[in-house]
């Protein structure tokens, strides 16, 4: 019943009644009577008390009637209207008004209505009150389905919870009140209420004195379960006056003079200081604050943001998003500055300032005060036109490296700008500023010109772009003045105060152009003075010049047009839906929610929106000044009745249960998220080493208690005879789901080290135990194949001492070989483990061992280079950072000292040939890694439990970990799967796709490319950008010719100028390309190569897939750049 009380009640003490539905805050409830069948709805008198025949209709009449009906039209004689009772009464539909039928002063129902929050109606059962026993029977099948369906119906409606803006405290009899209709309800003593309403529109206002009432328009409520809606209402100014809890009042009230708090910490703020000021106010103002870090810089700082929103931790369906991010040059401080004053200003004012209230109620502000967090460090006070500190502590300047339209930008992609890229990638930014400073203007894109002239170099938005600027130079009263800095270059003029990027000079890499052309965010880089690092004396004079043109520029978020994009059928919203102007030739997408933000000058415009599988929809739309109208599309699927796309061979779809996953990867690994998992999964276990023949009854028992999702295998036999186990534990066990990914947990390679082995075995309890009755973990097993082997060497283990540290005995199998130095040797228990891990399609394996605190990498083999290194000890970093001690890097084993991290390259721990990890990596292709668990290789049973809570949230988050990374499909343009094809990870590290042509690679987080080569076809290249945070993402490589059928190869089919119709086009673009280069064409080589760039972007975002369509379609623009950039390198 969740919260929601419901209550029947035969008729009985009248006081405890009376006293229990005010106690108890019932929502909807019977009186169950006797005497005919029908079920009556208040009210049961009315004013004139007029005995018969009086309709007394309730405020809530419709309402009433509605239940009244649920509970009629399930009973079998009510619905009829005619009981056949005595007095042959008969009621239309079994219902009817109580004042109506006759008057009842003083019902119980009523009293419920009109003094509880509680909807009560009064059902008589029977003709006979009192019939005979053997009745009840039948009694029963007949009000079953009422009683049920009319339970039912407390949770229709409205719900949610009332709060105090603030600090968050629940407002306890705050009123609900219902535009249009005449009764409120009141919120119970968590701030929560439950409003019954039927489907339909609503405007509701929360009402609590002394609180500024708040009313959310247009409430969409829908049949069965209640639309949720919370409120947070700001307090009055205690010197207004008096908040009027009128219910009347729907419309806030307004402090009279009011003014608002300026903020009071002018200083510098290096980083510590700012770490604390940002931590200090998301801790006093919790309800509107939220504090997170979107990556690290070089010498990693975090790369802090702080959301300011009435619910920060989440994006509301149609809020827009807007964020400012400040000194990116380390040296340019103003910004920095005044973003904290910002954020202090938003906070003291919210709930009294009217505008704040209004702004954080209806957008979500994000604030980087700090990009470059380490040039900032070397920067020094005073400097007005330097350059120390400008850089991030590689030397790179971050507004020279983002990928540019232009011109390839050959620099490293750094750890700020990579980190910014997927934050924008995973947020749907709406507006944007890049704060700088060393002049006093904003600058719109274009930043650069594609002869890099210094010239006007005109966006599609252009229009929007001036507006945008001007709202921001328009408040700063110098800014628009247009002389910006008359001391230092004292011929420069800026109309308006505002410029054209590459109209100033050339920014070829800027950050501003990449928010435009790759996301649906619009940015201006504003410079808010002329001096870079000015006395900290001076703050305050920044804050006072630029607080009104700061908070202007936020309000531009609410222009244009906005709203959803939904399914006509089922009323969800369709993610990656693209909406375009005519006349604008820049699209933009619509969210995970389906909605959307265009920002427009004002006029009328002919807007488009476009889904794959919908038709599309179109509309007119008249934009005008200073507010955003709202258009909805709700849109036709193609194929109504087709369950699966047109398409053959395997297709993303897109469903809320891939959303949900989506949004459950995140949740893991970021926040608390996985110590909460860890926390609520804590099973009580008495810990102690099971032995060959206890394991073997553990892992059967396991396989019969959960057949459903373990499939149990025998690998093979150890030299002794005994069996070499592996669990898989799945939704589907033992079935090849290809699209899944897939880890190898595996222990006991060595027979003396047995805590890998106990560790696995309680790991594999707690996955089956919570399965079904944990979400997360539900959704885990769901969507990932696991493979458990906890003893590799069984026949070591029978021989190994429990409390012997160091000894050696049951290292070894029964043959007395070390299975993890001689792992190709042809040993019964490496041949088993081998066929495991030939069977492909691991995206990653974990070993356990014992006898030292560290985690390594591959390879255990002395090799200078290792290709992909990065990643491996991106891997291996991944299970120390979640252990508490692993990641400290200080193990205290008397074997090894301080290894950095806790992680290192196993060759540089021991380094020898013929190891199972090298065999996974060079066989497997699957990188492994090793995990050390203590210095005691045996330790005694009682520190198993210590043990298991050490590693439990790695373990956890290894399977977190393997939905990263990069995965998808490779398929030729028929749509059929090529298994079989390479997929070559960075020009190094090659995977295969297996069945489906699936394929699926583990990456560090940062940008990759991913070339496919299969035989027959032409290889394809692509970049994509890995999060740390968000599941892998789904790339589909399309081979789009098939040269197999010729049987020769394509150089000869080429050069014999039998090629299809592709091959000509392709080569001729080439070709032509290159000669226009030579006759010195570059402006129509450019336009040529981007139109061929679009047709292959519009291709791919029909293929993309689900909500990381959007984030695809940037990934393939980013390939199909490179690739431009590419051909752009041969032509000069
Ligand atoms: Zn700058």
């Amino acid at each position: 019943m969740n919260q929601n009380e419901i209550k029947t009640t035969p008729p009985g003490s009248v006081i405890f009644c009376i006293c229990a539905l005010i106690f108890f805050r019932f929502v909807l409830s019977a009186n169950l009577h006797g005497g005919t069948v029908v079920a009556s709805y208040p009210f049961d008198d009315s004013a004139a008390h007029q005995s018969t025949g009086h309709y007394s209709p309730a405020a809530d009449d419709a309402l009433f009637r509605y239940l009244a009906l649920v509970y009629s039209s399930n009973h079998p004689v009510m619905k009829t209207g005619n009981p056949n009772c005595p007095e042959y009464e008969t009621f239309k539909d079994g219902i009817t008004n109580g004042a109506e039928w006759y008057d009842v002063p003083g019902g119980m129902q009523d009293f419920n209505y009109l003094y509880g929050n509680c909807l009560e109606i009064t059902v008589e059962l029977s003709c006979c009150k009192h019939p005979p026993a053997d009745n009840l029977p039948k009694e029963w099948s007949m009000n079953r389905e009422s009683l049920l369906a009319y339970m039912e119906k407390v949770h229709i409606g409205v719900r949610g919870f009332v709060k105090e803006a603030v600090g968050g405290a629940a407002l306890i009899n705050a009123s609900i009140v219902v535009k249009g209709i005449r009764h409120n309800l009141t919120t119970g003593m968590f701030g929560d209420y439950y409003r019954l309403l039927l489907p339909g529109t609503y405007n509701i206002t929360a009402v609590a004195p002394g609180y500024i009432s708040m009313t959310v328009q247009s409430v969409q409520v829908s049949e069965g379960k209640a639309a949720e809606l919370n409120f947070t209402l700001a307090s009055t100014n205690s010197s207004a006056n008096e908040a009027d809890s009128s219910v009347e009042h729907t419309t806030p009230v307004l402090p009279t003079r009011h003014q608002p708090l300026q903020p009071q910490e002018f200083r510098h703020h290096n980083f510590a200081d700012m770490e604390l000021f940002l931590r200090k106010y998301s801790t006093d103002f919790p309800s509107i604050t939220h504090l997170y870090s979107v990556g690290r810089s070089v010498e990693d700082r975090a790369l802090y943001v702080m959301v300011i929103s009435d619910n920060p931790k989440v994006h509301e369906l149609g809020e827009p998003e807007f964020k400012y991010v400040a000194n990116m040059h380390g040296n340019e401080v103003v910004g920095r500055e005044l973003m904290l004053n910002l954020i202090e200003y938003l906070c003291q004012n919210y709930g009294t300032d009217p505008e704040v209230t209004n702004l954080v109620n209806n957008t979500r502000i994000h604030i980087m005060p700090s990009m470059n967090p380490d040039g900032y460090e070397v920067a020094i006070e005073g400097d007005v036109q330097g350059y120390k500190g400008r850089n991030n502590s590689n030397n790179f300047d971050l507004n020279r490296n983002f990928p540019d339209q232009f011109v390839s930008i050959t620099e490293p992609r750094q750890p700020e700008t990579i980190a910014v890229m997927n934050w924008l990638r995973s947020i749907p930014f709406v507006l944007s500023a890049n704060l700088h400073g060393g002049s006093l203007v904003v600058n719109y894109p274009y930043d650069d010109d594609k002869d890099m002239l210094t010239q006007y170099s005109q966006s599609p938005d252009d229009e929007v772009f001036q507006q945008l600027a001007r709202a921001y130079s328009q408040e700063n009263p110098m800014m628009h003045n247009g002389h910006p800095c008359e001391t230092l270059y004292r011929d420069e003029f800026f109309t308006d105060g505002i410029t054209n990027g590459a109209n100033w000079y050339n920014v070829p890499g800027g950050m501003q152009d990449w928010n435009y052309l790759h996301t649906n965010c619009f940015e201006v880089t504003i410079e808010q003075g002329c001096v870079k690092y000015p006395w900290a004396k001076d703050l305050p004079g920044y804050w006072e010049q630029n607080r009104r043109a700061l908070l202007q520029f936020i309000h531009q978020v609410h222009t244009g047009v906005k709203g959803v994009v939904s399914d006509i059928r089922d009323g969800t919203g369709i993610s990656n839906a693209t909406i375009s102007v005519q006349g604008i030739d820049h699209t933009v997408t619509t969210a995970l929610t389906g909605d959307y933000w265009r920002l427009l000058t004002p006029g009328t415009y002919s807007i488009t929106v476009s889904a794959h599988g919908y038709k599309p929809g179109n509309t007119y739309a008249t934009v005008s000044k200073d507010r955003v109208e709202v258009v909805d599309f709700k849109l036709t699927r193609l194929h109504s009745d087709a369950k699966g796309p047109a398409h053959s061979g395997p297709q993303p779809t897109q469903n809320p249960s891939e959303k949900e996953f989506q949004s459950l990867i995140k949740e893991l690994s970021l926040g608390q998220g996985l110590d909460q998992l860890v926390k609520n999964t804590a099973t009580e276990n008495s810990f102690r080493y099971r032995r060959y023949k206890e394991m073997s009854e553990f892992m059967r028992g396991l396989n019969r208690n959960f057949p459903k999702i373990t499939s149990l295998r025998r690998l093979g036999q150890s030299v002794e005879i005994r069996t070499i186990w592996a669990l898989e534990i799945s939704n589907q066990p033992g079935e090849a789901e290809p699209s899944e990914p897939k880890i190898r947990f595996a222990a006991g390679i060595h027979g003396n080290a047995p805590v890998g082995t106990e560790l696995l075995l309680e790991f594999a309890a707690l996955l089956c135990i919570n399965y079904g009755n944990n979400p997360a973990i539900t959704k885990l097993i769901n969507e990932t194949r696991i493979v458990i082997v906890p003893s590799i060497n069984p026949d070591g283990r029978e021989q190994a001492v429990e409390k012997q540290c160091t000894s050696t005995q049951g290292l070894t199998n029964a043959h007395g070989t070390d299975l993890d130095t001689d792992f190709f040797e042809a040993q019964p228990e490496t041949r088993a483990i081998m066929d495991l891990i030939q069977e492909k399609g691991y995206s990653l394996s974990v070993a356990l061992d014992g006898g030292s605190l560290v985690a390594t990498y591959p390879y255990d083999k002395p090799v200078q280079t290792v290709e992909n290194e990065g990643t491996l000890k991106y891997l291996a970093n991944a299970y120390a950072r979640y252990h508490p001690k692993l990641h400290l890097g200080n193990s205290g084993c008397s074997n090894n000292g301080d290894i950095p991290v806790g992680v290192m390259r196993a060759a540089e721990r021991q380094s020898h040939m013929g190891s199972m990890k090298d065999y996974s990596m060079d066989f497997g292709h699957c990188p492994e890694i090793t995990v050390y668990t203590g210095c005691c290789l045996f330790p005694p049973a009682k520190q198993l439990a210590t043990l298991w809570e050490e590693n439990k949230k790695s373990l956890l988050g290894m399977l977190v970990e393997v939905h990263k990374g990069v995965r998808g499909v490779v398929r030729d343009k028929s749509g059929k799967p090529i298994a079989g094809a390479i997929v070559l990870l960075n020009g190094g590290v090659r995977v295969l796709t297996g069945e489906g042509g699936y394929f699926q690679a583990l990456l560090e987080p940062g940008s990759h490319s991913i070339e496919a080569v299969a035989e027959g076809y032409q290889q394809q290249r692509q970049e994509v950008v890995v999060s740390s945070y968000e599941t892998a993402s789904f790339i589909v490589i399309e081979f789009d010719m098939d040269n197999s059928i010729f049987g020769l190869p394509r150089e000869f089919v080429v050069a014999s100028a039998a090629a299809s119709m592709t091959a000509l086009v392709v080569t001729a673009c080439i070709i032509w390309c290159v000669c226009a280069a030579k006759s010195n064409h570059q402006k129509d080589g450019f336009h040529r190569l981007r139109q061929h760039r679009d047709d292959y972007e519009d291709e791919i975002r029909l293929t993309s897939m689900g909500s990381k369509k959007s984030l695809l379609s940037h990934e393939f623009q980013d390939e199909s750049e490179s690739d431009e950039e590419t051909l752009y390198a041969n032509k000069i």
